[in-house]
């Protein structure tokens, strides 16, 4: 797990967007790091890994990759402390930062703004619930079981499904990011929907949820025909879900790109999902993404699966 959305935003709204030593102007967007703006680096005070610089701790990776153990530097300054460890230890590193936190507050107070930087932080914290409990860092893994012809799905993914529904039903949305509301509704609907479409005829069996094949329940089963259909069809309906559900994260981590963090899932891309082996015996790949007019029709479009997806 890398650095959450939340201590990103919390470390460059407390940094004002400088760096804790030489106190330059740094940027988050890599696309328009120039000369004027430096690229930002989040550097780990206690080293992010045992081996790193500064890296032998008791502190876990969770602990590591927290605000608390992170410093916002210039790409000369981090690679100066990194490459000192000497000269740059680990308390000399909290009290640059803090002295630094302190300047930005004095100085620097009036050109920020605290509305914003607190509005920042609700969305970064709905952002990093949407990555672990929908599985967004491992979208193609997962879902490729639950696309596959003996659709299968983990033990906990349908509790954290419940779990992220009910925090986007909670949410208190700041004004102004109303396309972010909207996708992150849609999201949380449509995933919940894939959820409760195969939990339809399902069997936990150890850690994993496995189809039930009702139509050989009986053998022989006279009413085999009709009951396999019925199967089919089921699969089929589970297939669309899930093609549903990623058009929608692919929608959500577009709006995270353009109002929370412009580096959002740019290394991985967009989420595609594979589909197979299909009867040629090929794997299908596919990039699934709601049309613009398509958009425009959510959430409410949903409305009326919503109902019967919240009585679970
Ligand atoms: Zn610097």
């Amino acid at each position: 797990m890398s650095i959450g959305q939340k201590d990103i935003k919390l470390l460059w709204g407390r940094s004002g967007n400088r760096c804790a030593i030489c106190k330059i102007e740094l940027t988050q967007d890599a696309l328009s790091s120039n000369a004027s703006f430096a690229l930002g680096e989040q550097a780990h005070i206690v080293g992010e890994k045992e081996d790193a610089a500064r890296g032998k701790s008791q502190l876990d990776q969770k602990q590591r990759d927290s605000y608390h153990n992170l410093i916002l530097l210039c790409p000369n300054d981090h690679t100066t402390i990194d490459r000192n460890e000497s000269d740059w230890s680990i308390e000399k590193l909290h009290q640059i930062k803090s002295e630094h936190e302190l300047w930005v507050t004095e100085t620097l107070s009036e050109t920020i703004d605290h509305v914003k930087l607190a509005q920042n932080t609700i969305l970064a914290s709905i952002v990093d619930s949407a990555v672990t409990l929908c599985r967004l860092d491992d979208w193609h893994n997962w879902t490729s079981y639950a696309l596959s012809s003996d659709p299968q799905w983990s033990k906990d993914s349908p509790k954290n499904i419940y779990k992220f529904r009910k925090k986007v039903i909670a949410a208190i949305w700041p004004k102004g990011f109303d396309e972010f509301r909207r996708a992150t509704i849609t999201l949380s609907i449509l995933l919940h929907k894939a959820v409760e479409t195969f939990m339809e005829h399902s069997d936990l069996r150890g850690d994993t949820y496995f189809p039930y094949k009702f139509y050989k329940r009986i053998n022989p089963n006279p009413n085999y025909d009709e009951d396999w259909q019925r199967y089919d069809h089921w699969l089929d309906r589970c297939d669309s879900t899930m093609y549903d559900a990623t058009k929608a994260a692919n929608w959500f981590a577009d709006v995270v790109r353009t109002y929370v963090n412009p580096m959002f899932f740019v290394e991985q891309g967009k989420f595609i999902i594979e589909k197979g082996p299909m009867m040629d015996g090929c794997w299908h790949t596919k990039l699934l993404e709601f049309t613009d007019s398509e958009k425009e029709q959510y959430p409410e479009k949903t409305l009326e699966i919503e109902e019967d997806c919240l009585v679970k």
